[in-house]
C-alpha cells in the first residue's frame, strides 16, 4: 500500500530522531509542541545548508553585506512594522473538546475534526512571543522575540549606509532566528514556533524595482534547483490580487511539493519602501538614501527574499528520502543529499577492529583527511551495518581499509548511490574527493 502523506512525514521523524538528525525539544519531559533540537549529524548539516546560502549571497557578492542582528529590539519596532497589531491567525475554539483550529488550515470546516463538537465564532489571535526587559517591578519594558528576522535590517540601514561602501542597487543579509506563536505547529519542521530564516532585503531605485524583483525571483529558484533532487517539485506560486499587501505589486513563493500538497518555502518580496517610510515615522529619524553621484535624496524600494531555513531543510530531507529495494528483497534506506549538504563527506572503516595495523592506517587516513573534510570515523564490527548507518545519514563515501591496503597502500570506496566500489591509491583520495564533492 502506497504511504500516506502522515507516513512519509512519519518516516523522516524516525530517521531523523534514530540518526541524531533532529529530536523533538524536552522529549524527556514529553516533549513541547513547535520546538526541536539539531543533533550531532543534523547540526552539521543545517550548518552546511546555511553555509551554502551565506556563500551564494554573501560570500561571492560585491552587492550584498551581511549582518547578524539581535533576537530583541526597541517595543516600537514592532508597533512599526504593523506586528503588534495585525500579526495574527485567526482561530475557532471546539465548545465540546476545546481544541482550537486556524479555520484555512481545516477547510474552513463547520465542526471540530477531533470530536465533530460545534465551533466558536473565530477570534483573532496575535502570534508574537511576549517578554519583558529589565528585573524591577514597575521598571519592566514589555517587549517581543522577533516575530520576523528582517526587521534588523531595515533598523541597521542608515548605520551600514554610513559605515561601508555600500551604492544603489545592494542588499543586506541575515540568517536569525524568528518565534511565532503559532497556533497549529505541524508537520515537523514544516510550522514551528522557534525557527530560522534567511532574508536578503535588495535596496534599488523605484524604477528599477520590476528588474531586481525578477532577477531575485529566478535568482532563488535556481539555487534551490541546485540542490533538490526532484525538480518538478518545485514551483513558483503567485498571489492573486486579493492576497496582495496594499503596497505589493505582485508576489512569488517558491513552493515545495510536500507529501501533504504544494507548501511556501519562500516568498520573494515587492516591499516597496513601505519598511523605510515607517521606520522613518516611528523613530522620527530621516532614512533617506544621498545619491553619491546624482545628489538625489530619495528612500529606496525593496526586494525582499525570505525563506525558511528549517523548512527548507526538511523539504531537502524529503526530496533526498529514498527506499530501495534491494536483490535480496531487503529495503535500502538511503539520503541521497547533495553531498556538499551530507554531515560528513567521507567515513573511514578498517575491515577489522581488533587488528591493530588495519586501525593504525585507517585512523592515519583519518587524521590526514578530516584536516580538510568533515569525515566519520566507525570501527564497530558489522560492515553492513556501517554501511546501512551512513546511507541513512546521506555520506556519499564509505572507504574500508583492508588487508591489501597494507600490501599496496590502496582502499575499497563505496557510493552512496550507486553501492559501486572502487579501488584508489590513499594519496590520491584528497584530490579525487575534492573533484568529486565540487562537480
Ligand atoms: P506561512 O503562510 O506558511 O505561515 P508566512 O507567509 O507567514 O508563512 P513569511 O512571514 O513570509 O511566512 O516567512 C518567510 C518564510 O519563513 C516562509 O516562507 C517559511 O519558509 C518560513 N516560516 C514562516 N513561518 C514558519 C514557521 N512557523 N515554521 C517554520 N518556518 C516558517
Amino acid at each position: 500500500m502506497a504511504d500516506t502523506p502522515n507516513d512519509t512525514v512519519a518516516k523522516i521523524v524516525s530517521l531523523c530522531k534514530r540518526r541524531g538528525i533532529i529530536f523533538q525539544n524536552s522529549e524527556i519531559y514529553g516533549g513541547i509542541q513547535g520546538f526541536y533540537d539539531y543533533g550531532p549529524i543534523g547540526s552539521l548539516m543545517k550548518r552546511n545548508w546555511k553555509d551554502l546560502w551565506w556563500n551564494s549571497n554573501i560570500t561571492t557578492r560585491r552587492d550584498v553585506v551581511g549582518i547578524d542582528g539581535s533576537i530583541i529590539s526597541h517595543p516600537k519596532v514592532w508597533e512599526a512594522s504593523g506586528h503588534v497589531k495585525n500579526f495574527g491567525d485567526e482561530l475557532v475554539e471546539c465548545k465540546k473538546c476545546h481544541h482550537r483550529f486556524r479555520p484555512d488550515l481545516i477547510d474552513n470546516a463547520k465542526n471540530c475534526p477531533d470530536c465533530g463538537g460545534e465551533f466558536t465564532a473565530p477570534k483573532k489571535f496575535n502570534i508574537l512571543f511576549h517578554t519583558e526587559i529589565g528585573v524591577i517591578e514597575g521598571e519592566k519594558i514589555p517587549t517581543y522575540l522577533r516575530g520576523e528576522a528582517c526587521q534588523n535590517i531595515y533598523l541597521d540601514f542608515k548605520n551600514i549606509v554610513d559605515s561601508t561602501r555600500v551604492k544603489i542597487p545592494f542588499g543586506i543579509a541575515q540568517i536569525g532566528k524568528a518565534f511565532r506563536n503559532e497556533i497549529t505547529p505541524k508537520n515537523f519542521l514544516y510550522r514551528t514556533r522557534e525557527f530560522e530564516q534567511w532574508d536578503i532585503q535588495y535596496f534599488v531605485r523605484p524604477e528599477d524595482m520590476d528588474k531586481w524583483y525578477e532577477y531575485w525571483k529566478q535568482n532563488r529558484m535556481d539555487w534551490y534547483q541546485k540542490y533538490f533532487n526532484n525538480q518538478e517539485s518545485l514551483r513558483f506560486r503567485q498571489h492573486q490580487p486579493d492576497e496582495l499587501v496594499f503596497y505589493a505589486k505582485k508576489a512569488f513563493d517558491i513552493e515545495y511539493h510536500a507529501p501533504w500538497g504544494w507548501a511556501e518555502m519562500e516568498g520573494i518580496h515587492w516591499r516597496a519602501d513601505y519598511d523605510l517610510t515607517q521606520h522613518s515615522k516611528f523613530s522620527g529619524q530621516d532614512l533617506n538614501y544621498l545619491d553619491p553621484e546624482t545628489h538625489e535624496k530619495y528612500l529606496p524600494h525593496i526586494v525582499e527574499t525570505s525563506g525558511g531555513v528549517d523548512r527548507s531543510f526538511f523539504f531537502l530531507l524529503l526530496d533526498a528520502y529514498n527506499e530501495e529495494k534491494l536483490e535480496s528483497g531487503d529495503i535500502r534506506t538511503v539520503l541521497k543529499i547533495n553531498p556538499q549538504v551530507s554531515a560528513y563527506k567521507m567515513a573511514i572503516f578498517p575491515l577489522a577492529a581488533n587488528k591493530p595495523e588495519l586501525v593504525t592506517k585507517a585512523e592515519t587516513l583519518y587524521q590526514s583527511l578530516s584536516q580538510k573534510f568533515s569525515i566519520d570515523w566507525d570501527d564497530s564490527s558489522n560492515i553492513g551495518k556501517k554501511y546501512r548507518r551512513q546511507d541513512e545519514i546521506g555520506t556519499p563515501f564509505c572507504t574500508v581499509v583492508d588487508y591489501q591496503t597494507l600490501e599496496d597502500n590502496t582502499v575499497t570506496i563505496r557510493d552512496r548511490d550507486t553501492m559501486t566500489q572502487i579501488r584508489l591509491k590513499i594519496d590520491e583520495i584528497d584530490n579525487w574527493l575534492s573533484t568529486k564533492l565540487n562537480s
